[in-house]
């Protein structure tokens, strides 16, 4: 039956009072003392005057202070909206406004941030981490006893801003009703009493929140990351024996490469997860062959058109896809002009799911833009993901429809071209992007970094390269970076790289 978030904390807090629910770094907090903050949050938010349905942001790095927060705001029927800390001081404003927030919580990194536009934002900053000693987050609680409010299914539980990834943040809002599904669906990846959850990717993506969810929800012990650090994951991982994580690529790539991998005693984990990017086959059998307990990849956007899920370890001869669609959800793939295609065929994947979005925030044209319907008249989410589904109803992911390049009236898929990057010998990653060309139209050029032990030159790659491929394959360029831009949960910004490309070259 229906329940929330904060009401399983409560029950869990009655029923396992002492159990470990958060940890981070030395700090250990129980489910009675979650319990405990929760309800001091709920309290002062109804203090300062918010109602059901209102809204709080909160922009700052993981903390056990942020979970409290987040709970204690639903508990009084407040909605969160979390945002990205490292968002440009105008595109927090942005967001701080489509949100409606009426208090937004930073902490001392974000603070500095926002100095420069703290005159443009009409609503309070409060800190959550005593940063501000006239507003710290300690004092902000309230020790009165919250009032009770009954937290509806249709109740808006969070406003998450996608990616970005290919254009302006959008606001996505989930209901408790969403999120009480997530909690259940951990129930069958074992997430309950005995889990313990290792997270390090940020708590205002979705990536997060759905290992967040079933891991507080079911009474599992969540420890937290701040930030990143391959060594120091999988110290925290073999201390306290981890069962459950949530990882994106580039992170399991980085802890995969460590040399000590093996020393870590890792048996403890049964299943890990990861989510929000591609997701390479080599990559994924190497973890099963040295990485105890099951590995599950998740495809889905934070709009819920949809998912696709694949038990890798179930399925080892179908690495380099990305699964099947969970149950009830129906994923579809189409072409330009909106026809469905049948298996086999490439277009843009489409998806509907039982917990889907109504629409973005304030931008009723780009949810109009974002819907498809089928003859029937249901209604799916457009991924903006070019893939297809073989015979057997797996899905196979090729690229973005924004990063897709037309090169002299053929389509060139970038994730075919990197495939190939991937085998040189001397390079630790690659990606390929479209850029103008006066002869074709577009045209692909390469970004690559090579490993760190490596030397080689750009044009011996290059040549290598445009041996391996056909004709119209061909690399126009091959640049060394040291990095390539990547979001704060991994995404590779080929966005970024196109205006680097037409700043340098163009
Ligand atoms: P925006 O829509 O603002 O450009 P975004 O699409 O990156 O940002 P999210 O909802 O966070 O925002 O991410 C969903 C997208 O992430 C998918 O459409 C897909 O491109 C990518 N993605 C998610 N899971 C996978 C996966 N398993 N393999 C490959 N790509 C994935
Ligand atoms: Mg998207």
């Amino acid at each position: 039956p229906y329940t929330t978030l904060p009401a399983l904390v409560a029950v869990h807090a009655r029923e396992r009072a002492e159990h470990p629910a958060l940890i981070q770094d030395d700090r250990q907090v129980s489910y009675r003392a979650l319990n405990q903050t929760v309800d001091q949050v709920a309290a002062a938010l109804q203090r300062d005057g918010l109602k059901p349905g209102d809204s709080i942001a909160i922009c700052a790095s993981n903390s056990i202070a942020y979970a409290c927060l987040f709970i204690g705001a639903l508990r009084a029927g407040v909605v969160v909206a979390p945002l990205a800390p490292s968002s440009t001081a105008d595109s927090l404003l942005t967001m701080i406004a489509d949100s409606g927030a009426q208090l937004v919580f930073v902490d001392q990194a974000v603070d500095q941030a926002i100095e420069s536009v703290k005159s443009r934002l009409h609503v309070t900053l409060l800190s959550l981490d005593d940063s501000r000693p006239q507003q710290g987050f300690s004092q902000w609680l309230c020790d009165a006893a919250p009032q009770p409010v009954e937290l509806a299914p249709e109740l808006p539980f969070n406003i998450i801003y996608s990616s970005g990834t290919t254009g302006e943040p959008k606001g996505i809002v989930q209901s408790h009703g969403m999120r009480w599904s997530h909690i259940q669906r951990g129930i069958a990846f074992g997430y309950g009493p005995e889990c313990v959850t290792l997270i390090s990717t940020p708590l205002y993506s979705n990536t997060t929140l759905v290992s967040f969810l079933p891991t507080l929800g079911l009474g599992g012990t969540l420890v937290l990351m701040a930030k990143f650090d391959a060594g120091k994951y999988l110290a925290l991982a073999a201390e306290h024996r981890v069962t459950h994580t949530m990882l994106v690529p580039v992170q399991y790539q980085r802890i995969m490469a460590r040399d000590d991998f093996d020393q870590y005693d890792l048996s403890s984990f049964q299943v890990k997860f990861s989510t929000s990017a591609p997701f390479h086959a080599e990559l994924k059998a190497d973890i099963l062959a040295r990485w105890p307990g099951g590995l599950v990849e998740f495809y889905g956007m934070t709009e819920g058109g949809g998912s696709c899920m694949l038990p890798a370890h179930q399925y080892p001869d179908k690495l380099g896809t990305v699964g099947k669609p969970l149950d009830g959800h129906d994923m579809r793939v189409i072409d330009e002009d909106g026809h469905e295609l049948p298996a086999g065929e490439i277009g843009e994947v489409v998806g509907h799911s039982p917990a889907m979005m109504t629409g973005y925030l304030n931008k009723p044209e780009k949810t109009a833009e974002a819907e498809w319907f089928d003859s029937t008249g249901k209604r799916f989410i457009r991924t903006g993901d070019v893939g297809r589904f073989d015979e057997e109803g797996f899905l196979t992911l090729m690229d973005r429809r924004k990063d897709m390049i037309i090169s002299g009236g053929f389509n060139i898929y970038p994730s075919d071209l990197e495939a190939v990057l991937r085998q040189h010998p001397a390079l630790l990653e690659a990606t390929v992007i479209g850029v103008q060309s006066r002869s074709w139209g577009e045209t692909p050029v390469g970004y690559a970094v090579l490993k760190s032990d490596a030397s080689d030159s750009a044009d011996n790659i290059l040549q290598w390269f445009n041996q391996q491929v056909g004709k119209t394959q061909r690399l126009n360029r091959l640049i060394l970076t040291s990095e390539l831009p990547r979001s704060a949960i991994g995404k590779v910004l080929k966005r970024e790289l196109r205006d680097a490309f037409q700043a340098e070259f163009g």
